[in-house]
């Protein structure tokens, strides 16, 4: 069988949808979008607590071209960033794309035809050209299995995996982590709560949001000049840089934002004992610098505390600390993170060879050129793949920029002919980790604090270290020089 199309996209969230409306707005249609879902949105479908909402404002945590002027927030919630991404699914036509609830199980390059075969779960196969994979380092939930938690007789759930039907109303509820779901989960559940009991290991860095709504007439300005929109979005975006620069070695952006977040900490938060427990020691962005207007104040609440002493297991009724407390509990929700940094997909992938792309990186920690293409797996991309998180803004710029990129070696590649493959030299992957590696040394993520950004080994496999401009300066030209271009022998003649 001949290849069918000639882009393959794995995932339907933000990373997917960048690809195929870039696909789109150069005019093809020959891409397919396989989701293992029932419907697209990705991290925005599956995260559906009580005030989740996105870190990063909506002018900005937008498609550069899909701008937004009815966002009801600065900071959306979920709901409206689900239906943003729906909108512009049905907006750009790209339903008849998508192959719902269809998990690729199995990828293997065909090297003598230069395509990819992809398999799903039914064994149902498809032959791409190229291979986009837009999966998103966070969705897999990491549930620490604490002792006794199978006996625990209340109801538990990952902050992920919400029980929708569940009623917290009036319960003895804990939330366990103090990461970017849980500063959202807790202010949001606590006035309905009966007791609420928030379990810290570490204390987060948290800064201000200053979210405000989008009244009627900033949205009648936004609909009427878009170019107002635009720079606004701009706006946000380079003060994001300017704060990126604190992350990146300035001393003195840095130590700003260590005074900005200890004196919040100090005007909201009432009690000297709780405030000194919520303080970090470690570098301000060292783990992902959190953003609330109003998770300090519920500490403030009566019927809030917060448990700092470590957990030892689980009891029938509840939760045991090291101090011999048992805390009686109805309900208990995860908000413990995810499985980022070591990369654990389903999907088996094999390139030239039969090594399995998931296995290796087990072994070496992810790494790609770019954060897009890897040695010995050819005509195959990622959209946010290793090393092309931040710390500091939006994501969806970095997934735009990866995108500029790999337009450019899709049209490449396909000027060099049919069944042609393009393969980057693993020396030029080496020598772009090596200094990725290297830039990170001078970071706050190396100061010494243990985060999701590195995995089991230590090795920051996760964030970009540097500001974002750097990064689309060096996505913007496609450089076939570091790629080995295989081209298909002619057929004999005998052959034709
Ligand atoms: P997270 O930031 O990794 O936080 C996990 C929390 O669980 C941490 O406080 C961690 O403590 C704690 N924890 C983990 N294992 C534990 C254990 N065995 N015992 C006690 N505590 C434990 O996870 P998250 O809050 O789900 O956020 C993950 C990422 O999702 C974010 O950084 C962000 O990129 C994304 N997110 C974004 C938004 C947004 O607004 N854009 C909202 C939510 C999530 P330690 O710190 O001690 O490890």
């Amino acid at each position: 069988m001949d290849q069918e199309y000639q882009v393959g996209i794995v995932g339907a969230g933000f990373a997917g949808l960048v690809a195929a409306l870039r696909l789109r707005k150069a005019g093809r249609d020959s891409f397919v979008i396989f989701e293992r879902a029932s419907e697209v949105g990705g991290t925005w479908r599956d995260n559906r607590y009580p005030g989740c909402a996105c870190d990063i404002p909506s002018p900005l945590y937008s498609f550069s071209t899909e701008p937004n002027p009815e966002w009801s927030q600065l900071y959306s919630g979920q709901p409206e960033i689900f239906e943003y991404l729906k909108g512009v699914v049905s907006k750009n036509s790209l339903k008849g794309h998508i192959r719902y609830n269809t998990e690729i199980v199995d990828a293997r390059f065909a090297k003598e035809e230069g395509y990819w075969v992809v398999k799903d779960q039914k064994g149902l196969a498809t032959n791409v050209r190229v291979l986009l994979l837009a999966v998103g380092p966070l969705n897999r939930p990491h549930i620490p299995r604490f002792a006794g938690l199978d006996d625990y007789k209340g109801t538990w759930f990952h902050s992920s995996e919400w029980k929708t039907h569940y009623d917290l109303t009036g319960k003895r509820v804990a939330v366990i982590g103090t990461g970017a779901s849980a500063i959202q989960i807790v202010p949001a559940i606590a006035p309905s709560v009966g007791q609420l009991t928030v379990f810290q290991r570490t204390p987060a860095w948290i800064t201000s949001r200053f979210d405000r709504p989008m009244g009627p007439k900033s949205k009648a300005l936004f609909r009427r000049f878009p170019l107002m929109q635009r720079m606004q979005r701009e706006f946000f975006y380079w003060l994001n840089e300017l704060f990126g620069l604190g992350f990146v070695g300035n001393k003195s952006i840095n130590r700003l934002m260590t005074w900005a977040a200890l004196r919040k900490l100090s005007k909201e938060v009432k009690d000297p004992d709780t405030r000194r427990r919520l303080t970090p020691s470690y570098t301000i962005g060292c783990k992902r610098i959190l953003k609330s207007d109003d998770y300090y104040q519920t500490f403030n609440l009566p019927h809030v505390s917060l448990v700092t002493e470590e957990i030892t297991c689980f009891t029938d009724g509840g939760i045991l600390t090291r101090d011999g407390q048992e805390h009686v509990l109805d309900a208990v929700i995860f908000g413990t993170g995810f499985v980022a940094a070591d990369i654990e997909m389903e999907t088996r992938i094999t390139g030239l060879t039969d090594q399995n792309l998931i296995d290796l990186w087990r072994r070496t920690g992810a790494e790609a050129y770019l954060g897009t293409t890897v040695a010995g797996y050819p005509n195959l991309a990622f959209v946010l793949g290793p090393n092309t998180g931040l710390g500091h803004n939006s994501v969806v710029h970095m997934m735009e920029s990866q995108m500029n990129y790999i337009m450019q070696y899709i049209e490449y590649l396909e000027a060099s002919g049919p069944g042609s493959y393009l393969d980057i030299r693993p020396q030029a992957q080496q020598a772009y980790n090596q200094e990725i590696q290297e830039r990170l040394k001078g970071t706050v993520w190396s100061s010494g604090c243990k985060s999701w950004y590195l995995n089991t080994k230590g090795k920051n496999t996760t964030l970009y270290p540097g500001l974002t401009v750097r990064f689309r300066k060096e996505t913007r030209r496609f450089n076939p020089e570091v790629y080995e271009l295989v081209k298909q022998e002619e057929p004999a003649v005998s052959d034709r």
